[in-house]
C-alpha cells in the first residue's frame, strides 16, 4: 500500500512538473508573439515635418498678386532679356526669395558673376527650396527650376558654374525678391524711470 501511494504521489508531482513547465513555455511563446506584433516595435506612419507645404492658385489669383512681367515669367515659364533684369548686376548682400510664395531662395553668398546677363548663384539656399524639371522647349534640352513650394518658374541650371557646386542657377530677376540681410533684432532693455 506504501509504495503505491508514493508512486500516485510521484505521477501527480510529475504531472504538475509538466503542466508548470508547459505552462511557462506557453507563455514564453505568448511574449514573443506579442513583441512581434507590438504596434511599437514595427516601423510607424512616417512623418515628414520639413515637407514644403505647396501653395496653390488660380491664374487669376496670380494675375492678382503678379505684375504683368512677374506673372509672365513665373507662371508662363517666360525669360527676361539679357541684362534687362533688375538683379543680374545687383550685388547687394541678403537673400532672394519667390515672388509668387516669399519662399527664400536663394542667398547673395551664392551669387556670382557669370556674365550671361541674369543673376547667377551657384546653389539655392536649400536643397529642398527647389525643384528640378527637364525643360526641352525651344529645342534645347535644360533643367528648369521652380519654386518647391509654389510651382514658380525661376530658370535653369546648367553644369558650367563655379566651385564649390560647379553648377550655375541661372534665374530671372523677375521671379525674385531682394531683402538685406535681417540684422538681429535689439536687445530689449528694460524700462527705467
Ligand atoms: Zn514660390
Amino acid at each position: 500500500m506504501k509504495t503505491k501511494h508514493a508512486n500516485t504521489a510521484a505521477c501527480i508531482l510529475t504531472a504538475l512538473l509538466a503542466a508548470a513547465l508547459g505552462c511557462d513555455e506557453d507563455s514564453r511563446t505568448a511574449r514573443q508573439t506579442a513583441a512581434e506584433t507590438d504596434p511599437k516595435a514595427q516601423s510607424s506612419k512616417k512623418e515628414y515635418p520639413n515637407m514644403i507645404k505647396k501653395v496653390t492658385k488660380t491664374e487669376e489669383e496670380w494675375k492678382q498678386i503678379l505684375t504683368p512681367e512677374q506673372y509672365h515669367i513665373t507662371r508662363q515659364k517666360g525669360t527676361e532679356r539679357a541684362f534687362t533684369g533688375k538683379y543680374w548686376d545687383f550685388k547687394g548682400t541678403g537673400d532672394y526669395y519667390c515672388v509668387g510664395c516669399g519662399s527664400e531662395l536663394f542667398a547673395s553668398e551664392t551669387k556670382f558673376d557669370s556674365g550671361c546677363g541674369w543673376p547667377s548663384f551657384y546653389a539655392p539656399a536649400d536643397p529642398n527650396a527647389t525643384e528640378e524639371s527637364i525643360d526641352t522647349s525651344n529645342s534645347k534640352v535644360r533643367t528648369e527650376i521652380t519654386c518647391a513650394k509654389c510651382g514658380a518658374h525661376l530658370g535653369h541650371v546648367f553644369k558650367d558654374g563655379p566651385k564649390p557646386t560647379g553648377l550655375r542657377y541661372c534665374i530671372n530677376s523677375a521671379a525674385l525678391n531682394f531683402q538685406n540681410k535681417k540684422s538681429p533684432p535689439a536687445a530689449k532693455k528694460p524700462k527705467t524711470r
